[in-house]
């Protein structure tokens, strides 16, 4: 397929070129420097081991925006700033889950975020649905703990259960809620994740279980016995905390208004390094900026890497950043989130800017197809992204394979040895080459 229908005048030369024979010799050089370079890999161990899990209004995010605006200054990024934003603060203090009846034992349990805290012993009344739920109705879920335990499916269906069934259980006058992780099972590892409670719903204590735990439960309620859980939990939300974006640019050398910005979310949740959610993202849009830095390459417009904050429980970073742009979000090209680990990269998703976009970033993919990077397909995006998307900004999310990034998501394993190196390599690679066409081109994307 070498016709794409996207023919660019060189006026110099006075022949059409594509895309691809454009800008084929200069992605070249960009791949391969992106993939003997180091230097993102270090970063990503700094961040990891040296900061450490940073969650909104933890003194760990306050490090990391300091260290990564320092980072971005050190590497000759320009307009380097650090936007104020109020993030909302959670902290989860001591918990723990145990069994009490009809046997004593611990159970493995994370809580989850912005869920709230308390003393509670309850029969535990277990359900694999909200149809479920709603059937047992007030009369039989009020002063209980409410077992969610459906099978993994994925992260989108059984995540729902983390996502609104506490708040659910809540309205039903429930005293607490255990889940089914929403995550792929591990051996003795729990999932945390946000939850959501409805205006006016108080937050009850709510947490994920191991695997080893929940099938244990499931044993005991299996027996017939009646099956009682105490759940502590000092975990509260605070007032709102001080935070911060992180951005940093190449300027363009013609049209520098555009701009093409990619990142990540710096925050992270409070166990683990958050390694692959989302250091592995955010670490890897600023090392594409350096690749291109380092290559002297110096686009039309603008490329702006924003490391944003808050994604984890409240989108703070990504409505600041919106509300911080005002009119100038006309000028935003495209907006490209990393947020779906650090994997081989296989392609793109892309939402917006009509058939024409989808196209030119098909014929951007061609130019990565060498290391698999290339498949761009409709559908995609990011959550900190999401408030430029709504306002009718193109949006593209990277898209990886590999399949064990829920493996590792929201857990204490989410740990800088689950980064690969190589497949890190391949998606600063194939973020680069998209940035420097995407801010290089003659047209702008989608035109
Ligand atoms: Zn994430």
């Amino acid at each position: 397929m070498r016709n794409f229908g996207l023919f660019l005048i060189c006026s110099c030369l006075g022949f059409s070129q594509t895309i691809e024979d454009r800008y084929r010799e200069v992605s070249a050089k960009i791949i391969a420097e992106a993939l003997k370079d180091e230097g993102g890999m270090q970063k990503l161990a700094y961040l990891c081991d040296r900061i450490g899990n940073r969650l909104s209004g933890s003194e760990g995010f306050m490090k990391a925006v300091a260290w990564s605006a320092e980072t971005m200054k050190k590497e000759g990024l320009e307009n380097v700033r650090t936007p104020p934003v109020k993030v909302v603060h959670w902290v989860r203090g001591k918990e723990s889950a145990e069994l009490v009846a009809p046997f004593d034992r611990p159970l493995g349990m994370l809580g989850l975020g912005m869920s709230g805290g308390g003393d509670v012993t309850a029969e535990v009344v277990a359900v694999k649905s909200f149809e479920e739920l709603e059937k047992l109705g007030r009369a039989k879920v009020e002063g209980k703990i409410v077992l969610y335990h459906p099978p993994w499916v994925s992260y989108g269906v059984t995540g729902a259960f983390r996502r609104s069934g506490p708040s659910r259980a809540a309205k039903l006058g429930a005293k607490g809620v255990l889940i089914r992780s929403a995550g792929i099972p591990q051996p003795n590892t729990a999932h945390t994740g946000t939850t959501g409670f409805e205006d006016g719903v108080s937050p009850i204590p709510a947490a994920a279980l191991t695997e080893e735990s929940l099938t244990m439960l499931e044993r005991a309620l299996a027996s017939g016995e009646k099956v009682v859980v105490r759940m502590r939990s000092e975990a509260k939300t605070l007032p709102d905390a001080d935070g911060a974006n992180v951005m940093g640019e190449i300027r363009g050398s013609e049209k520098p208004d555009e701009v093409i910005v990619l990142g990540g979310h710096l925050d992270s949740w409070d166990v683990g390094q958050g390694a692959q959610d989302d250091g592995g993202g955010v670490i890897a849009s600023l090392e594409a900026l350096v690749v291109l830095k380092k290559l002297g390459l110096r686009p039309k417009r603008t490329i702006r890497v924003v490391f944003w904050a808050n994604e984890e429980n409240g989108t703070r970073g990504g409505n600041a950043y919106r509300e911080m742009l005002g009119d100038e979000i006309k000028n935003h090209v495209i907006a490209i989130e990393m947020d779906g680990g650090a994997e081989r990269p296989v392609g793109m998703g892309v939402t917006g800017g009509g058939a024409k976009a989808l196209e030119q970033m098909k014929a951007i993919g061609k130019l990565v197809e060498g290391f698999g990077a290339g498949a761009v397909t409709a559908g995609g995006g990011g959550t900190d992204i999401g408030p430029l998307m709504k306002d009718g900004v193109i949006g593209a999310g990277v898209r990886t394979g590999g399949g064990r990034y829920f493996e590792w998501h929201h857990t204490t394993a989410d740990t800088f040895d689950k980064v690969n190196a190589e497949d890190f390599k391949k998606n600063v690679a194939q973020l680069a080459v998209f940035a420097y066409v995407l801010a290089d081109m003659d047209v702008r994307l989608g035109r």
